[in-house]
C-alpha cells in the first residue's frame, strides 16, 4: 500500500548509499525521489578512486532485498575463486588460492567502484525512471532552514540555482558531506550530535596512488606471458627499507576489458611521495620494479598522470552519533526529515573491508524500520538512529583493533597481530565454548551484528588476560618456592 505522503525526496550524493536508498525508497513506494550528484556520470572514472570492493553477506543483503545479487555475480569475481599471485623482485611467481578460513561464510563477490555504482545506475534507468531521476553535474551548495521545512540548493553544470523542499533528504555525500556540516552547524551551541568523533588508528594518514595499467598488461618480455584478469597480483620491488620498498597491488576483475588498476600504498615520508616530474618517477619504477617490462606496461601519458596526481590519505575512524532530525510533520506534508547514511554519518581506513558493505547495511536497516512504521519518517527515523548507533560505534572500535598493521608500517606490530589471530584462530577451534576468532575473521559472518563481534572480540580478550594472569602468577609462585 502507498501512503500520500511518500513522496518528494532528495538524496544528496549518488554514491553506493545514495543510489540504494533512492532503489530501496522507490520499491517501497515512493515516488519523485531526486538525486543529486556532482560527478559527471556513475561510471565516471576517477584513477584515484578507482578501488575495488568486495561486497559480502552484510552488503548483499540490500542487492537481495533489491533483487540485484545475480546481476552483481555476473559482473564480479566471486570470494570462492579469488586466486593470488605474488611476484618477487626475482620474477619468481608464487600462486595460491585465498584461504577461506570459514567454509560456512557466504560467498562475497570483487568488483570495481564504477561497476558497482554503475549496476545500481542500470538498475534505476531500467525500471524507475518514473520514480527517481538522478541529475549528474549538480552539487547540493546550501540547505536553508524555512519554519518547518528544510531547502535544498544546488548548483547544476551550467551553473543554474535549482531549489527543492523536500519531504525527506538522505544524506549520502560521503566524508565531507554538507548535510552532517550544515545539521553540525545548527546544533553545535546545543550538541555535538553532528560532530564527528574521531579515533586514532596506525593506518590513518597512509598514502595512496593507482596507477592505471592495460586490460592484459604484459608480465615479462616472453611472448603470451600476460596478466589475468581474474587474479590479484602483489608485486614487490627491489628496493629494500621502510621509505623505498613498495609493493603494486591488483584487485580482480571480471571484465577482461578493463584497466587493471595497481594500488601503491605507503608511508607519507616514502621516497615515492617525493618523485614531482614524471622521469623521477619512470626512473624509480624502473629501477623498483626490474623483474617487469615497465614501457611495455605503463604508457608515458599515465606516468605523467601519475606524477602530478595528489593520490589520496586514508581517513581516521570517525562516527557522528545523531544521524537524523525532524521538522514539522512531514507525513502530513508539513515538514522535513534528514537521515544521514554511509561515509557522511561513518568514515574509516578500508582495513576492513566495511565501507561499502556498512553504507549498504544503513540502507537495508533504514528499509527495515519504513516497513516496521508504514514509512512514517517521524517514528522510523529515530527507531533507525536507535537501532543503528550502537553499532556504528562497535564498527569504528573494530576498524581500530581488526587489521590496522596489514600495511607493513612496522613488522614487529605485524608479527604480533598474525600471532594473536592464530592463537584465538586455535583455541577457538579447540575450545569454542571460550574463546572467539579474531574480529577480522568475524567480521566476514554477515549474521553477526557489529556490536555481537565486538562483544566476542572482547570477551576473548579478558578470558585471555585472566589465563595470561594466571600463568604468571603459577610462574612467580612456582620461583619462589624454588627460592
Ligand atoms: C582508497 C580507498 C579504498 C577503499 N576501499 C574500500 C574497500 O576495499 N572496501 C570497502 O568496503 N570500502 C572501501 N572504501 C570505502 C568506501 O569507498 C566508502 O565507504 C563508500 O564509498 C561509502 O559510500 P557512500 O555512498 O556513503 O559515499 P561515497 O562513495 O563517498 O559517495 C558520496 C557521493 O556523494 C557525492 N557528493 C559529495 N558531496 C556532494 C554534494 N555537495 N552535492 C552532490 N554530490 C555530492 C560524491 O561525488 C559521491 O559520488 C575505500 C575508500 C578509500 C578512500
Amino acid at each position: 500500500m502507498n501512503y500520500p505522503y511518500q513522496k518528494n525526496v532528495v538524496i544528496i550524493g549518488g554514491g553506493p548509499a545514495g543510489l540504494g536508498a533512492a532503489l530501496m525508497l522507490a520499491q517501497r513506494g515512493w515516488t519523485e525521489i531526486t538525486v543529486l550528484e556532482k560527478r559527471p556520470s556513475a561510471d565516471y572514472y576517477e584513477p584515484d578512486k578507482s578501488f575495488s570492493y568486495q561486497i559480502d553477506g552484510r552488503g548483499q543483503k540490500l542487492t537481495d532485498l533489491l533483487g540485484l545479487t545475480p546481476k552483481l555475480a555476473d559482473v564480479s569475481v566471486p570470494s570462492t575463486d579469488f586466486y593470488f599471485t605474488l611476484i618477487q623482485k626475482d620474477g619468481k611467481r608464487q600462486t595460491t588460492k585465498l584461504p577461506i578460513a570459514d567454509s560456512q561464510r557466504q560467498t562475497a563477490y570483487w568488483l570495481p567502484r564504477a561497476t558497482f555504482v554503475e549496476l545500481f545506475y542500470q538498475e534505476i534507468a531500467q525500471h524507475w525512471r518514473d520514480s527517481i531521476r538522478i541529475l549528474f553535474q549538480t552539487t547540493c551548495i546550501e540547505i536553508k532552514q524555512h519554519q518547518e521545512n528544510l531547502t535544498i540548493i544546488a548548483q547544476s553544470r551550467d551553473k543554474q540555482q535549482l531549489s527543492f523542499t523536500p519531504t525527506l533528504v538522505v544524506g549520502s555525500d560521503g566524508l565531507n558531506s554538507i548535510v552532517r556540516q550544515t545539521l553540525h552547524q545548527w546544533e553545535q551551541e546545543k550538541s555535538h550530535a553532528f560532530a564527528m568523533q574521531q579515533f586514532p588508528s596506525p593506518s590513518t594518514g597512509l598514502k595512496y596512488k593507482v596507477l592505471t595499467l592495460p586490460p592484459q598488461f604484459p608480465l615479462s618480455d616472453k611472448e603470451g606471458d600476460l596478466a589475468q584478469s581474474t587474479m590479484a597480483y602483489a608485486i614487490r620491488s627491489n628496493f629494500k627499507g621502510r621509505n623505498q620498498a613498495i609493493s603494486l597491488g591488483l584487485l580482480p576483475l571480471k571484465n577482461p576489458a578493463q584497466p587493471r588498476t595497481a594500488n601503491i600504498i605507503t608511508y607519507p615520508e616514502h621516497k615515492i611521495w617525493q618523485l614531482e616530474t614524471k622521469e623521477e618517477v619512470e626512473q624509480f619504477l624502473k629501477q623498483a620494479f626490474p623483474q617487469l617490462p615497465l614501457e611495455k606496461m605503463i604508457s608515458p601519458e599515465e606516468i605523467a598522470r601519475f606524477a602530478s596526481s595528489g593520490g589520496g590519505k586514508f581517513p581516521i575512524p570517525q562516527y557522528c552519533s545523531g544521524l537524523y532530525r525532524i521538522w514539522g510533520q512531514p507525513e502530513a506534508n508539513q515538514g522535513t526529515g534528514v537521515i544521514l547514511l554511509g561515509d557522511a554519518a561513518h568514515c574509516f581506513p578500508p582495513d576492513i573491508g566495511q565501507g561499502v558493505n556498512s553504507a549498504l547495511e544503513d540502507v537495508y536497516l533504514l528499509q527495515e524500520t519504513l516497513a516496521q512504521t508504514q514509512d512514517h519518517l517521524s517514528e522510523a527515523l529515530p527507531r533507525y538512529e536507535k537501532l543503528r548507533q550502537p553499532d556504528i560505534k562497535a564498527l569504528i572500535r573494530l576498524v581500530q583493533i581488526s587489521y590496522p598493521w596489514q600495511y607493513n608500517q612496522d613488522p614487529l606490530r605485524k608479527r604480533l597481530w598474525s600471532l594473536n589471530f592464530f592463537l584465538r584462530l586455535l583455541l577457538s577451534r579447540g575450545l569454542p565454548f571460550l574463546f572467539n576468532p579474531h574480529s577480522f575473521l568475524l567480521i566476514q559472518n554477515h549474521q553477526l551484528s557489529y556490536s555481537e563481534i565486538l562483544a566476542k572480540s572482547n570477551r576473548t580478550t579478558q578470558v585471555l588476560g585472566i589465563l595470561g594472569g594466571l600463568i604468571v602468577l603459577i610462574l612467580i609462585s612456582s620461583l619462589r618456592i624454588e627460592n
